[in-house]
């Protein structure tokens, strides 16, 4: 049998993407890996911060379990034994200055259970009659993306969006639900309304489809890592560096240059070639190292946009805590408030309990607090401590919290979220179609496939497999 070849890949950008775009591969066990990353640490939006000498993830906190991605890749670098799952689910959304509980059946925010969704007293009576109208409208035959929130405002009302989906979606996005595409927030949902006759049918049908996977799957629908999400960064690092992988950080890459074979990458210490690249920076920077070798693909990365978020993590004392139920909540902007979602950590993880029962002081509770939305960052102009003052006057106003923590810690993060404006399948396909005559250079990250670390790991490995093949192609055209 022939020997493999080998080949020189370097991956630019150490988040969770380029980390699992390396990982990948060296499970293909024929090539030498090199990752390059600006920072001085890898991981990106995966990092363990601490409060009140307590870690918390800073970043990234949970991991989808539906999903098999994340989870595979923390038991290949050896975390199987540290995945864990909430220990709460009940999340409550703010209506009416009230924190009142998620209904289940929500699917992108529209309701599939019209009594859990009227017991749970979020929605006006208005707007809970509103919905049922979805199913006198006529077959959406959706066949072209749409936003969010202008669909579900003309399917099922307005308030749908303001109380449910925007809050939903802002968890994860940090959006604005009408310029959301629907087609990337719940691809099965856009699929269904192909053929369904109404939202709520089709809604329904994602819904069973959903469950059915779940029950053969059985198990809980996210996980998290004892010590930190971010440790899946730090411990894919050390598998990579154990299986023979360069990992420079503090090395930006300043350029790219196509070569006849191959690409040229431009790092201050120098040049230096590879027969093929794996991008997994964000889109902006993709576009900037892309513009003069596929300029094409640059001006279409360069038109996504990017939400600014900032997370306030706050150690409350044991002693003045209100009853703290659930894992958190979700504060819509129609409630007036700034803070935008909640996380009870201390409630939501066990391990988070125990750290912050044997610190001192004793039996802290540890709460995120998070701000930012695109296109709002007025809020962010805050400095730290404005900012942390701001969450405590909200949590102490929403939540009942005291006014006075035991430390408190500000983590800001610029141009973090990735705007999945409608459209944006066919802007990337269009990117990345664009390369096909730049073989041996793959996109991959958050910026193109989903935000979510799943979504991300996904990315990351699939693009390794295309950058493999098209070295390997470029062999076979070698050998005629
Ligand atoms: C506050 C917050 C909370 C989140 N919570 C969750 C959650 O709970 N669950 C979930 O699934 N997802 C969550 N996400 C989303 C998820 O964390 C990110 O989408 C994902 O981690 C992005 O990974 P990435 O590798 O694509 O990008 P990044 O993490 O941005 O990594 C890109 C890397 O490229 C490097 N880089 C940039 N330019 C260069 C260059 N020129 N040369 C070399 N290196 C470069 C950067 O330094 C960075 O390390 C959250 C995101 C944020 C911001």
């Amino acid at each position: 049998m022939a020997a493999p070849q080998r080949f020189d890949v370097a991956v630019i950008g150490a988040g969770i993407t380029g980390l699992s775009a390396a990982w990948e591969l060296v499970a293909a066990g024929a090539t030498s890996v090199t990752l390059l990353e600006a920072a001085d640490r890898v991981g990106g939006k995966l990092v363990i911060g601490e409060v009140a000498g307590v870690p918390v993830d800073a970043g990234a906190e949970s991991m989808l379990a539906v999903r098999p991605e994340a989870l595979r890749l923390a038991s290949e670098v050896g975390l199987k034994p540290s995945i864990v799952h909430p220990a709460t689910r009940g999340a409550s959304v703010l209506s009416g200055g009230h924190l009142r509980p998620i209904p289940i059946g929500l699917v992108t925010g529209v309701p599939t259970d019209l009594r859990a969704l009227a017991a749970s007293r979020i929605m006006s009576l208005r707007g809970l009659l509103r919905i049922p109208v979805d199913q006198m409208m006529g077959r959406p035959a959706l066949t072209e993306d749409v936003s969010v929130g202008d669909f579900l405002s003309r399917r099922v009302g307005r308030e749908v969006v303001d109380r449910l989906a925007e809050p939903l979606l802002a968890g994860v996005y940090a959006g604005n639900p009408d310029q959301l595409s629907l087609r990337m927030a719940n691809p099965s949902l856009f699929r269904q309304l192909a053929r369904d006759d109404s939202l709520l049918n089709a809604a329904n049908a994602v819904k069973s489809g959903s469950a059915i996977a779940a029950g053969a799957r059985r198990g809980p629908v996210f996980a998290g890592i004892r010590g930190g999400v971010g440790r899946l960064a730090a411990k894919t690092e050390a598998a990579l560096a154990a299986k023979g992988v360069l990992v420079r950080t503090g090395a930006q890459v300043t350029g790219l240059r196509r070569l006849s074979a191959g690409w040229q990458v431009q790092t201050r210490s120098g040049p230096l070639d590879y027969d093929a690249i794996v991008l997994a920076v964000p889109a902006g920077e993709a576009a900037r190292l892309l513009r003069t070798s596929a300029p094409f693909a640059a001006a279409r990365l360069l038109s996504i946009d990017y939400a600014s978020v900032a997370v306030v993590t706050l150690a409350y004392p044991a002693a003045r805590l209100p009853a703290l139920t659930g894992s958190g909540f979700l504060v819509p902007p129609v409630e007036g408030y700034q803070v935008k979602g909640v996380t009870y950590v201390t409630n939501k993880w066990e391990w988070e309990a125990k750290a912050a029962k044997t610190a001192t002081p004793k039996g802290m509770a540890i709460v995120r607090a998070s701000y930012g939305r695109c296109g709002d960052i007025a809020v962010l102009d805050r400095d730290d401590a404005e900012l942390a003052t701001l969450a405590r006057r909200e949590l102490a106003a929403i939540a009942g919290l005291p006014p006075i923590t035991i430390d408190e810690r500000v983590t800001r993060w610029n141009k973090a979220l990735p705007q999945y404006h409608v459209g944006h399948v066919e802007l990337v396909g269009r990117a990345r179609d664009s390369l096909v005559d730049a073989p041996g250079v793959a996109l991959a990250g958050a910026a193109y496939d989903g935000v979510g670390i799943a979504s991300c790991v996904a990315s990351g490995r699939q693009a390794a497999r295309k950058v493999l093949r098209d070295l390997e192609e470029s062999v076979m055209e070698d050998h005629g």
